[in-house]
């Protein structure tokens, strides 16, 4: 730590004629960033939990940066997007190097597929593994790049397809590594981000890769990330749904014909190959089809809670599988027990074997169990019902000190909805408003002669609606559904109707088509949940919201079902404390995406007009900024000419 840090305090950093300041070439004091990184500063230095909604526009991450480097402890700061990670490590720590801590440690750590397996391109480079000139010629970019790059870490190669196969075949995912056993385990890129990781003073993570290290560390592999003394999530809305993945159960036909491949391609290149091991692989493909058929034929999601029943129906074919998994882990073992590569493989086995297990006959009342069909596979899941406990045990009872910070966590005003969800009981709390001047910058517009969404008649109406506006906003606008049907129907109604280009979600990569999005002027978006969180575009070129209803979770979904079921088994009332509360954070996300600056002027419109008939409306505005607000289009019309 240098000099510089230990004569700062947070006050004395973001104060105005403070160091910030000094430094910031476009310094402004504000108040509410202050109070933040002092209620940071304080939490940290006592142990405490703390939950920070901070508006757009505060400055939220020097806001939590700055103490958690004067604290001068081991911290991880976990976040829900790409995006931010890169901010935090590209352009916030090296400007905090720069001027005030320049000892300071930093390490980004990603997850492992991000970075290449040394062991896997000496293997390839040997063996015939790749196939296609595609991906040979990508093979020869990454063992170029291998011979001389310090992280292993794919991001480097700028030119690599995002979704190339040669890479898929090289990375260093966990299922092959033989760890310690590896020839390469001293020189591996994952050994390598670890020693990192341990000489840092903030580590830089994503919420996937800390709760998957924390479900790992608890059954005794150890994890990745060292022991830290207190842990900063910043977009912290998403930590239920992101952490209930990982205490969860998931087996998928896709997981028993990878371990077949793998199995293949090492008995291939190390001229293991047997009839009696291609008889052995044939049969678990066989009895993995004929498992998987079992279940119901319908894409998405369908709750599966009927699993004595499944097995009673099923009971030939279910110990088929598992049969076919336990003759696959003896013939491994009998091929070549010793062999290092074949240890990950066997335990493979062993894994899904019990996982299966576990799935159809585990007692577990308090998980919810759903089958999910997507394109030919087949993923048998279930997560905890309530995650509250097992976050309580096993994080915010042992770590010291949790921020919690986004700028959506509370719900009108309060944060009783994200204590009770997460089981972070005896945290202090904070709301710190943003510096933005709401009513002056936006309009939010509320039609009142569109029928209800379940009407009929409501996707011809809101579609005719939607264009009035995109002709008054020209174009410059997202158009951000609560379902793919919804955004399928609004889009083949107006794409026609509009002289703008038109995006629509699916039909390019994410980033892709932000940025066609951006570089498009008078472009119009039309997009589903994946565009409500994340998305930053300041400027001219967004300058209107559209959002066709109140978002509220598919009551018919299993994981809703089961925790509204829940909500109503502990004597509470499902709509007023889970979905209202869940939809009010989703519309603030949602309606979030528009004023990015102070200088950012727009209008935001929610063709759903029950948040002015309903009675629950009220708890949605008082959960929104304070937008300026109308029921009539011609003062939106007023709004555009004077404004954008
Ligand atoms: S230790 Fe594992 S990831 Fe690292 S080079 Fe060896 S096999 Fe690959």
């Amino acid at each position: 730590m240098s000099q510089k840090t230990r004569t700062v305090s947070a006050r004395s950093f973001f104060a105005p004629r403070g160091a910030l300041s000094q430094w910031h070439p476009n310094y402004e004091f504000r108040p509410g960033q202050l109070e933040m990184a002092e209620a940071v500063e304080s939490a940290i230095a006592e142990g405490k939990h703390l939950l920070v909604e901070a508006g757009t526009g505060t400055g939220k991450s020097l806001a939590y940066l700055v103490p958690a480097i004067l604290a001068a402890k081991r911290i991880v700061v976990s976040t829900g997007t790409k995006n931010l990670q890169e901010q935090l490590f590209y352009k916030d720590i090296p400007f905090l190097q720069q001027h005030f801590a320049n000892q300071l440690r930093v390490c980004y750590m990603k997850g492992r597929s991000n970075y290449a397996c040394r062991q896997k391109i000496y293997d390839a480079e040997r063996e015939p593994i790749l196939s296609g000139l595609e991906e040979v010629a990508d093979f020869q970019i990454i063992r170029e790049w291998e011979k001389t790059t310090e992280t292993g870490d794919r991001a480097e190669i700028a030119t690599l397809p995002e979704n190339s196969s040669a890479w898929a075949k090289v990375d260093a995912r966990g299922e092959l590594c033989t760890g310690q056993k590896c020839a390469q385990y001293d020189r591996c890129f994952i050994t390598e981000m670890q020693r990192r990781a341990i000489a840092s003073d903030i580590i830089i993570v994503n919420h996937h890769l800390f709760f998957a290290d924390l479900a790992v560390k608890e059954k005794d592999f150890g994890g990745i990330i060292p022991d830290y003394e207190a842990v900063v999530f910043d977009e912290a809305h998403e930590l239920e749904d992101v952490a209930g993945q990982y205490f969860g159960l998931s087996v998928s036909n896709f997981m028993v014909d990878d371990l077949r491949k793998d199995i293949l391609s090492l008995a291939r290149r190390k001229s293991l190959g047997t009839p009696e091991l291609d008889r052995v692989l044939i049969g678990l493909q066989d009895a993995s089809d004929r498992f998987f058929a079992c279940f119901p034929a319908q894409d998405g999601r369908t709750g599966f809670q009927r699993r004595a029943a499944f097995i009673e129906q099923f009971r030939d074919v279910y110990e088929d599988i598992l049969n076919a998994l336990e003759i696959t882990g003896i013939q491994l073992q009998m091929i070549c027990e010793s062999m290092d590569e074949v240890v990950p493989l066997f335990a493979r086995a062993r894994t899904l074997q019990a996982d299966l297990k576990q799935y159809l006959e585990g007692v577990a009342e308090d998980f919810v169990y759903w089958i999910e069909r997507r394109n030919r596979g087949v993923f048998l899941q279930a997560v905890p019902i309530d995650i509250s406990p097992l976050l309580t045990e096993r994080l915010f009872d042992r770590v010291p000190s949790a921020i919690l910070t986004s700028a959506t966590l509370s719900v009108g005003g309060g944060f009783d909805f994200l204590i009770k969800r997460l089981g972070i009981s005896y945290a202090r709390t904070l709301n710190v408003a943003s510096p933005f001047d709401f009513r002056e910058q936006s309009l939010l517009y509320v039609p009142q002669h569109l029928p209800e969404p379940r009407d009929p008649a409501f996707p011809k109406a809101a579609a005719e609606e939607i264009i009035k506006i995109l002709n008054l906003s020209c174009g410059r606008a997202f158009v951000l559904c609560t379902s793919y049907v919804s955004m399928r129907a609004l889009h083949d109604r107006v794409s026609y109707e509009v002289v703008y280009p038109v995006l629509l979600q699916g039909t390019a990569p994410r980033s892709a088509l932000l940025e066609q999005f951006k570089n498009t002027p008078n472009a119009v978006l039309f997009a589903t949940s994946s565009f409500w969180q994340g998305v930053d575009v300041q400027g001219d070129q967004l300058s209107c919201v559209i959002i066709d209803k109140l978002p509220f979770a598919v009551p018919s979904d299993p994981v809703v079902a089961a925790r509204t079921d829940a909500v109503r088994r502990q004597g509470g009332e499902p709509f007023r404390d889970y979905q209202i509360p869940q939809a009010a954070i989703a519309l603030k996300q949602g309606f979030g995406r528009l004023i990015r600056s102070r200088t950012d002027r727009g209008v935001l419109v929610l063709l759903d007009n029950r948040i002015t008939r309903q009675r629950y409306g009220q708890i949605f505005f008082d959960s929104l900024p304070d937008y300026a607000f109308t029921t009539e289009l011609a003062k939106v019309e007023e709004f555009f000419h004077k404004n954008v």
